[in-house]
């Protein structure tokens, strides 16, 4: 990857940058600041830019020469990762490089490093990864071999915060003398978790937030966001791609549920059973715990149907789409059926939530819509 991809830092960029024209690399870097805003990529790249054969003139690694094709498939003899892993029975002292398929795949899928997206890697339910001693004994001795084919190595540290003192403690014995054609670069969070001996012993590098402009940027060219949407969302994940892309899946997970609604509605209106037990196999499909949220949704939507009548805007919790629907169907809500409506979803939802089966529990309701959708 190169600098010029990743989204803004561009001062950081430069410090970087300068360190390797002036022949100054610390021993020890660490770039620390809020999760979620580009901090890994950075880190890689630099290394790639550290061991890149043929780097350009305007400060970027070529991308293409043998060292850099490497770097891309995380296989550079000179650039090890460690990062936080998790115990198992079989893997009683468990190091980074038990993972290293799972991490790629991660980095690959969320470049924003989502930790808690990574901790759904492991098989291990909520079990907190953690950079172990082991980690340290085996990074020692990768260490100890000289390099054959770079200047440096580097050693990227992903959350240097997940270690235990034991691990520090040994760690800091490596970042000091004699290993001294080695780079390390820590990655951090939340630097002030970091121990002090591991901390002092840094050149300290802030990353700062992203604005939602950046963010909003990233929404509408990688994932081809409308361009509204995606700053609203930008706004509410403060800086955070990881949050932007959070709140993206709640809100498809919304939008089917809007969708089922919507469909539910209109078929019950035309009394069309065929489509309406197809409706019904389709939210049993959902599984037990969606349906159940899904029915959630739906009362919401009848409740704040009912209350759209009444014209009073401030009460209203609706986004767009679903505003945009209720000015058509609100009036099919009234005092005459929204309660009646409302505890047959409540029903629906009690009956799934208690193992009943879900497509006669859907259709069931589905089929007394057909009356309740007339009774307004
Ligand atoms: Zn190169």
């Amino acid at each position: 990857m190169k600098f010029s991809q990743i989204p803004s830092h561009e001062s950081v960029k430069r410090q970087l940058r300068d360190m390797v024209a002036d022949g100054r690399v610390p021993h020890a870097i660490l770039l620390h600041g809020p999760s979620g805003i580009g901090k890994f990529m950075l880190a890689r790249t630099f290394s790639q830019y550290l061991h890149c054969q043929n780097p350009t003139a305007d400060g970027e690694p070529c991308g293409v020469c043998p060292s850099c094709m490497q770097h891309e498939g995380f296989n550079h003899v000179d650039s090890i990762y460690v990062y936080p892993v998790v115990k198992t029975d079989k893997l009683k002292a468990p190091v980074s490089a038990d993972y290293i398929t799972e991490f790629k795949e991660f980095v690959e899928s969320s470049p924003f490093m989502d930790f808690d997206r990574w901790t759904t890697f492991f098989e291990k339910k909520n079990a907190q990864p953690v950079i172990y001693v082991s980690e340290s004994e085996a990074l020692e001795q990768r260490l100890a071999v000289t390099t054959t084919v770079s200047r440096y190595k580097t050693v990227i540290i992903w959350l240097p915060e997940k270690m235990n003192e034991q691990t520090a403690n040994k760690l800091l014995k490596l970042i000091e003398e004699p290993f001294s054609d080695t780079v390390f670069i820590l990655v951090s969070d939340d630097a002030s978790s970091i121990l002090p001996t591991i901390y002092s012993r840094c050149r300290p590098i802030e990353m700062k937030r992203l604005s939602d402009e950046t963010v909003a940027d990233y929404l509408i060219h990688r994932l081809a966001m409308d361009p509204q949407d995606a700053m609203a969302m930008a706004h509410i994940a403060a800086g955070d791609v990881n949050a932007a892309l959070r709140a993206m899946d709640a809100t498809s997970v919304s939008r089917m549920f809007f969708d089922l609604f919507v469909r539910l509605m209109r078929l019950a209106y035309q009394r069309d059973v065929k489509g309406l037990k197809e409706w019904s196999a389709d939210v049993a499909a959902l599984g037990r715990e969606q349906a159940v949220k899904f029915y959630d949704y739906c009362r919401r939507l009848i409740r704040e149907n009912f209350v759209y009548n009444f014209n009073v805007p401030e009460l209203l919790y609706l986004n767009r789409t679903e505003a945009q629907f209720s000015k058509n169907f609100a009036r099919f809500i009234s005092e005459n059926n929204a309660e009646a409506i409302i505890a047959e979803m409540d029903r629906a939802a009690n009956d799934i939530a208690g193992n009943a089966n879900g497509k006669i529990v859907n259709f069931d309701l589905a089929i007394k819509m057909i009356i309740l959708i007339k009774n307004f």
